[in-house]
């Protein structure tokens, strides 16, 4: 069957389950959607079972969309949910997309346009035909919140014609008759950086991360020219765990180059891999490094990005189905969770994740309703990479702080700008607020800024915890006045001309680039100031180097590319246990505690002994077959 028939055939037998004065004038698929449009939404809305049912029945997802002949104008619309719409929700803006019979409600309390069970959401469409889509107002004005959604409403037309064609290709027939699976690793295998997966089976492709070597020149590209990732325009699907570059850096790339199809990721990680890739090659073009593409391919991934929730189950390819679980590691950050075949196999790529609980996020998923194999990170995955308790690594950064600022000292935290900085935020906030630690201001370099206020859109993301104080006690730990945005070239040679007691937390994470190098070039040679690392250094970088002792730092002059040395006289604290990735003895839990209990275990993401240490222990432990994946070698899981 063609895809016009089936289409044809969905439509049948989707007007045969509906009452019968109910029509629908066509159907297409949509990315990974079955949309259904209809002269009559207001019939669709008033019962909320008819999509469900037909979903189920299916086995695919459905919306209905109304006829555009159907929609209210505009300006009637917005008068008609002003009305219908609670003054609490406070509205500050809507969007109307007429190619899809779409508003966009901008409100602060979303939950409140929403209603019981999306009550309200229904009488809004059946008041003015248009789909109510609700989104939340930032509390924190983000820059690239804001341009992401401007731009995805602007390109809607070519939007739909992508999700078209992407949706096409997904429901194509299977030809295959063999039965096999595998996986073939790219980058990522006994090393931290460029990872990148290929799971393929007869019928489809699908890559799994892209990312960047951030702590090598040589080798910092995924191996993308072997045969089985080329050509990359064959490719099924892009599946992105979570924004970090060293998952995320190359995937504009792939535009590039020629692959044309679909990423798919939480909404958070799509926004922050936006922010972080673009702020990669700006960096990139600054240093005089090799810009590997322009800021047109990161807008190209953007255009053929499809954001999923966690737990939706969603065709991906005609026999890949993938859900997403909450990884616990950053804002937006999941476990891939694949089923292959009509129960042929299922694989879990658990990118990186933290199980157990942070400040920010809950522990990582390891329940699913089936799982073969396991693709697991290793970062701290060698015996003896046990980390401290949260509570023992805050109280150990609070006594660094407060022995620091005794001395009149500044503070310099090197942090990523997503993840391990929002933490440490919160644990500031919380010190300064108890009187633990006095109120310095905090200076927040490098798009640390701009990622907090992505997470301040998305607190759905965050642990209930938090979600509570700031939803019920109206207390956003962001907002706090301590925290001082550096948005200035003048204020960050202010801090640096006039030192004062304080703490800066600056990027890039592991000094390979990035504000943190000037006031670490302006503060090094002060004993009574500290360098404070609270994330994982990977080997090559500047931050790995400090750690080893190095005293005598070479640094490049900005302004005529020589080089001087830097006499580092700071005192250098290692805090750990602020990692968002799992210590050793959550690895061997997160396998040990899986259910339902894993045959087989692969390790990667992490140095060449942490991977084959941690294989080896979750073999003994648990008596399963476990092996560290190497670049370049493809296993066959089914
Ligand atoms: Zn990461
Ligand atoms: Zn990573």
């Amino acid at each position: 069957m063609d895809i016009e028939e089936m289409l044809l055939d969905l439509k049948k037998r989707i007007e045969s389950k509906l009452p019968n004065d109910t029509t629908i004038s066509t159907v297409e698929f949509e990315g990974p959607q079955l949309v259904v449009y209809t002269e009559e939404p207001r019939k669709f809305a008033d019962n909320g079972n008819i999509i469900r049912n037909l979903a189920k029945d299916l086995r695919t997802r459905i919306v209905v969309r109304p006829d555009p002949k159907v929609l209210v104008p505009p300006e009637e619309s917005m008068n008609k949910i002003g009305n219908i719409v609670p003054e609490e929700a406070a509205i500050s803006n809507y969007h109307f997309d007429p190619d899809v019979g779409e508003v966009i409600i901008e409100a602060e309390k979303p939950g409140l346009v929403i209603g019981k069970q999306g009550d309200t959401l229904r009488e809004i469409t059946k008041k003015i035909g248009w789909t109510p889509k609700v989104v939340r107002a930032p509390p924190i004005k983000s820059r690239t919140v804001k341009n992401i959604r401007e731009f995805m409403r602007n390109n809607h037309k070519e939007r739909k014609d992508i999700l078209k064609a992407v949706g096409r290709k997904i429901h194509r027939e299977s030809t295959s008759k063999d039965q096999w699976v595998r996986v073939t690793s790219l980058g990522g295998c006994k090393e931290v950086g460029r990872s990148c997966f290929i799971l393929s089976t007869p019928e489809s492709r699908i890559m799994i991360d892209c990312g960047v070597n951030v702590g090598s020149e040589e080798n910092m590209t995924p191996y993308l020219y072997v045969p089985e990732a080329y050509p990359l325009s064959q490719l099924d699907a892009v599946v992105l765990t979570h924004a970090h570059l060293d998952h995320s850096g190359f995937i504009p790339l792939l535009y590039k180059y020629g692959y044309q199809g679909p990423i798919y990721c939480t909404l958070p990680t799509r926004d922050l891999s936006a922010l972080l890739q673009l702020d990669y090659i700006d960096v990139a073009g600054k240093e005089g490094r090799i810009i590997p593409y322009e800021s047109s391919q990161v807008r190209e991934a953007l255009k053929h990005t499809i954001t999923l929730d966690f737990e939706e189950v969603t065709d991906i390819a005609p026999d890949i189905k993938l859900t997403f679980h909450n990884s616990g590691h950053i804002l937006g950050s999941a476990v891939a969770h694949f089923h292959i075949g009509d129960g042929l196999h299922n694989v879990v790529f658990t990118g990186d994740y933290k199980y157990g609980s942070t400040r920010l996020f809950d522990p990582a998923v390891n329940k699913f309703p089936r799982v073969e194999s396991v693709i697991t990170e290793s970062t701290y995955g060698s015996s003896n990479a046990i980390q401290p308790s949260l509570k023992d690594a805050e109280k150990h950064l609070q006594q660094v702080i407060i022995n620091t600022l005794n001395k009149d000292g500044i503070v310099l935290i090197p942090a990523f700008a997503v993840g391990r900085s929002q933490e440490v935020m919160i644990v500031l906030e919380d010190a300064i607020r108890k009187g633990l630690i006095d109120n310095v201001p905090i200076y927040l370099d490098g798009m640390i800024w701009e990622a907090t206020a992505i997470h301040a859109t998305y607190p759905e993301y965050l642990n209930n915890e938090l979600r509570k104080s700031i939803f019920q006690k109206g207390q956003n730990p962001f907002l706090s006045d301590s925290f001082k945005p550096v948005d200035s070239n003048e204020l960050r040679q202010k801090i640096i001309d006039e030192p004062h007691p304080c703490v800066i937390l600056a990027t890039a994470g592991m000094m390979n680039a990035g504000p943190v190098l000037e006031y670490f070039k302006a503060f090094a040679s002060n004993e009574n100031n500290t360098l404070v690392f609270v994330g994982y250094q990977a080997d090559g970088t500047l931050g790995r180097r400090i750690q080893k002792g190095w005293k005598e730092i070479p640094m490049s002059t900005s302004s005529n590319g020589g080089t001087h040395v830097i006499n580092l006289n700071m005192n250098v604290e290692i805090v750990d246990g602020f990692s968002g990735h799992s210590d050793r003895k959550q690895l061997m839990d997160y396998v040990k505690k899986m259910k339902p209990r894993p045959e087989r275990v692969y390790t990667e993401h992490g140095e060449e002994k942490s991977c084959i240490d941690l294989a080896s222990s979750i073999y003994k432990k648990n008596k399963i077959e476990t092996r560290a994946l190497t670049n370049l070698e493809t296993v066959r899981l089914v």
